[in-house]
């Protein structure tokens, strides 16, 4: 199955390895998702299991800290699982549970143990550092159960079977490319039900280019490349977002409890949804255009780049740009690119990409300079994306270099599909090496 090329707009890759090598890729988990439809029963079945999956997490979750912070050893699952979830149900306060899939309810502790994994990881270094796990609210915006193949199932007549909510409807916007491993049904803020399936695909190497491109993220501009491109967020998408952000001042100014609030409060979140949306639509066509043209795409690594800004400028962008770099790099999987992140320690804006002469700092208000060692007139932005462009040239050659060292000929090791490693849900390679 070598003859689609193009990337599937509405999958995600949910890879946190970031070093995988492309050459050892056997399969990759892409997420794809959908929305359905449900009736008044089925809400009320599925609110229920939000509401038990969400009990045995923050048990589970209470119990753990409750043993820490009395020194007494980490709690094991299943312990929990016998306490929290078997035994509970026996209980005439926890008897209730009963009433849901055993799977969500199991599936729900195994998330707060991926949850503390990836924190224990964190602590450790051997990801990015993330918080402790949190208790979850009735009142969050996302509710979302999580279910194996055993609660699950598709119907011929498009429907989707889950256990004990029954047929749901869903509107297939692109075909499964494979029977789906897991199943995440999710209520977001505006309301509206997903399903978000985990699928296991083949990566479709595209044929390879000689190009490649840097790209500096920035706030005048989304992105510029080394080429002299600038990329903007498109107008409808600023115009959603101006009015979001107009509907968000309104709710504010409200009075606390009043049923406006509650009104203003439904369409903010419809218009979140949609400025969610709209944006994810257009970072996917973006990403996949970068990924066709380019043979390598460099980007700064975001969290270098964060230091430098401010907390505004971080919570406006950070979600874009990190979504933006998360699909470039699942896409470069899937189509055999190269997607490098650069940590730079010498600032890209002054730094002469064509003679590599430091030139001093310069204030946010210079666009454009003169060097005054070769005379280049550069571009702020598109310098420093010819800067990017060069440290990750270099970053590549080096790790290249210092692979064909210790390269030996063992044969990548095949992963079953279908069989994700304990406590590592998804992986979009083996580095088997
Ligand atoms: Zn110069």
């Amino acid at each position: 199955m070598h003859r689609r090329i193009d990337v599937p707009a509405a999958a995600e890759l949910i890879c946190a390895n970031h070093k995988t090598d492309r050459r050892m890729l056997v399969a990759m988990r892409l997420r794809y998702s959908y929305r359905a439809y449900s009736d008044a029963g089925q809400r009320r079945a599925l609110a229920q299991a939000f509401g038990c999956a969400r009990v045995v997490w923050n048990d589970c979750l209470r119990t753990r800290k409750e043993r820490h912070a009395a020194g007494l050893p980490y709690a094991r699952s299943a312990e929990l699982s016998r306490t929290h979830i078997t035994e509970a149900k026996r209980t005439p306060e926890r008897a209730w549970l009963a009433d849901v899939s055993a799977v969500v309810l199991q599936q729900s502790l195994r998330d707060l143990d991926t949850a503390f994994t990836n924190f224990f990881d964190g602590l450790k270094g051997r990801r990015p550092k993330s918080g402790p796990p949190r208790y979850k609210s009735k009142k969050d915006t996302r509710q979302s159960i999580r279910v194996n193949s055993n609660a699950f199932c598709l119907r011929e007549n498009g429907a989707v079977y889950v256990a004990k909510v029954g047929d749901l409807k869903v509107r297939w916007s692109r075909t499964l490319p494979a029977a789906p491993t897991s199943l995440t049904v999710v209520k977001d803020s505006a309301g509206r039900y997903f399903l978000s399936f985990v699928v296991e695909t083949e990566p479709e190497h595209l044929p390879e280019l000689d190009t490649d491109t840097g790209a500096d993220l920035g706030l005048g501009h989304f992105a510029v490349l080394a080429d002299g491109t600038k990329v903007d967020s498109p107008r409808f998408l600023r115009r959603a977002e101006k009015k979001l952000k107009r509907m968000q001042k309104s709710l504010s100014r409200k009075a606390k409890g009043s049923s406006n609030r509650a009104k203003a409060r439904a369409e903010v979140a419809r218009q979140y949804a949609k400025v969610a949306d709209r944006r994810r639509d257009w970072l996917h066509k973006l990403s996949t255009d970068l990924i066709r043209d380019n043979q390598a795409i460099y980007v700064e690594d975001l969290a270098v780049k964060g230091l430098a800004r401010t907390r505004l400028a971080k919570s406006v962008h950070d979600a874009g740009w990190s979504m933006f770099v998360a699909m470039l790099e699942y896409k470069a999987v899937k189509c055999g690119r190269y997607v490098g992140r650069v940590g730079r320690f010498e600032p890209t804006s002054q730094l002469c990409s064509a003679c590599g002469i430091k030139d001093g700092p310069k204030p946010l208000s210079v666009r454009e300079w003169t060097c005054r060692e070769c005379g280049a007139v550069h571009d702020r932005d598109v310098n420093a994306a010819r800067n990017i462009r060069a440290a990750g040239r270099a970053d590549r050659l080096n790790a290249s270099l210092s692979a064909g060292k210790t390269r030996t000929k063992v044969p990548a090791q095949r992963v079953e599909a279908g069989s994700p490693r304990k406590g590592q849900t998804t992986q979009a390679g083996i580095p088997a090496l």
